[in-house]
């Protein structure tokens, strides 16, 4: 018998860049959250300049979907000023939220804009006093903390007097976020300037004891030695009908320094199966969670965690062997223009004759097929190899749309 149907979360995806945000929306986010160039916690990311921004809202209107814009950086005084004319702009620009962590950026938000704020998960917020408190001021949402049970998440949906946000996938702290000095204190480069070089997944040795010179702490775990802050990613395919039903506003997924491969095979997972717990086929997600599982795991990932979710991780939430990627598949480039003859594809990485692809569209669509001759797009002679950044053309009636992706 069919369930009733049942709220709808939005799904929230990382555009780490425009042509992450175009993949976003086409597998099916609701809203994307960005960068700009600064102030952001993630200065590695492309991130956006406020032209792009402003064009990206724009996309985003057209398509009914929403763009939310991470301010949540921990400001000096020095950077007020600047911050004060990044606000003026983004208040004519009008993106559909700000998230951030900082009071400050709070109250010049609330001054300069009327844009929703949204409170970051750098806040660290626990608890529903908390939250209410941050509702009293005036903020529309709240990006829970990381460190929450589904218990703890349910009575904050139940009693919180505002919407509340939880990370459903992606890499995770050891430290509660916003929180952590140990890249600062190794490197000089603070996390709260988004400048987090990772210094928890690195591969630490214990020094001898000053009384007993000589003597290292056996903490190594084998010859690759031993990553012991190193946390697997979040994942919380096991659970997302429990968050669901907890009555969450928005799901996110972690990533804006990921690939568009990780962006588009994320939020297609995610949304196929928000969409079967919502609409009622609950048996059916039942039957597919080890393939989104699966799914899941043939792009960058560290192995994983429902974190929290379902109490306080043990140590098979760590990865004590490697804190490298795990990849199944390398990401070709993603499909830029389709006709019922051919398809055209921008490169990500080289393309050769003869190589055998998977053409993966959204709901978890996939076409596998040889690439039997390969064109150049810009002049139609044919081609042994297509490189980085240039456009292949590829003969074939294709099942697939515009935004949708090639990996091999
Ligand atoms: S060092 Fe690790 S725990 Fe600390 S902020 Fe960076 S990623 Fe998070």
């Amino acid at each position: 018998m069919e369930e009733k149907k049942i709220k709808k979360p939005e799904l929230l995806a990382p555009a780490g860049n425009f042509e992450k945000m175009l993949t976003a929306f086409h597998f099916g986010a609701d809203a994307v959250y960005l960068g700009l160039k600064r102030f952001s916690l993630r200065n590695f990311a492309g991130n956006f300049t406020l032209d792009q921004l402003s064009e990206a809202v724009t996309v985003a209107n057209e398509l009914g979907k929403k763009v939310y814009v991470t301010l949540n950086i921990f400001p000096y005084d020095e950077d007020l000023e600047e911050i004060e004319y990044i606000l003026f702009e983004l208040n004519t620009i009008k993106p559909h939220g700000l998230i951030v962590s900082d009071p400050a950026i709070f109250l010049l938000a609330k001054e300069l804009t009327d844009i929703d704020v949204h409170i970051s998960t750098q806040l660290n917020v626990m608890n529903t006093k908390t939250a209410n408190f941050w509702f009293k001021q005036g903020v529309s949402r709240i990006v829970v903390a990381r460190e929450l049970n589904l218990n703890q998440i349910s009575n904050m949906c139940k009693n919180a007097n505002g919407e509340i946000e939880v990370f459903v996938h992606g890499a995770l702290c050891i430290a509660y976020s916003g929180r952590c000095f140990l890249s600062l204190y190794m490197t000089g480069r603070s996390a709260n300037r988004g400048e987090c070089t990772q210094s928890c997944r690195w591969n630490y040795k214990l020094l001898e004891e000053a009384e007993r010179p000589g003597q290292y702490f056996p903490i190594e775990e084998d010859e690759r030695g031993s990553y012991i802050f190193n946390s697997k990613d979040l994942c919380a395919i096991p659970v997302l009908d429990k968050l669901i039903d907890a009555g969450v506003a928005s799901l996110k997924i972690e990533g804006r320094m990921k690939s568009m491969h990780y962006v588009a095979v994320t939020t297609d997972v995610y949304r196929t199966a928000i969409d079967l717990i919502c609409e009622g086929k609950r048996e059916d997600f039942e039957k597919m969670k080890d393939s989104f599982v699966e799914e899941l795991s043939r792009v960058s990932n560290r192995g994983f965690t429902t974190n929290f979710f379902e109490g306080t991780p043990d140590s098979s939430s760590y990865n004590f062997e490697s804190s490298k990627y795990i990849n199944q598949f390398a990401f070709v480039g993603s499909v830029v223009n389709k006709t019922e003859e051919y398809i055209e594809i921008l490169l990500k990485n080289p393309l050769s004759k003869g190589e055998i692809v998977e053409l993966r569209d959204r709901g978890l669509k996939v076409e596998k097929f040889k690439v039997e001759k390969l064109f150049a797009a810009n002049n139609g002679e044919e081609v042994e190899k297509g490189n980085p950044n240039t456009v292949v053309r590829v003969y074939g009636n294709f099942n697939c749309g515009v935004n949708s992706i090639v990996r091999k």
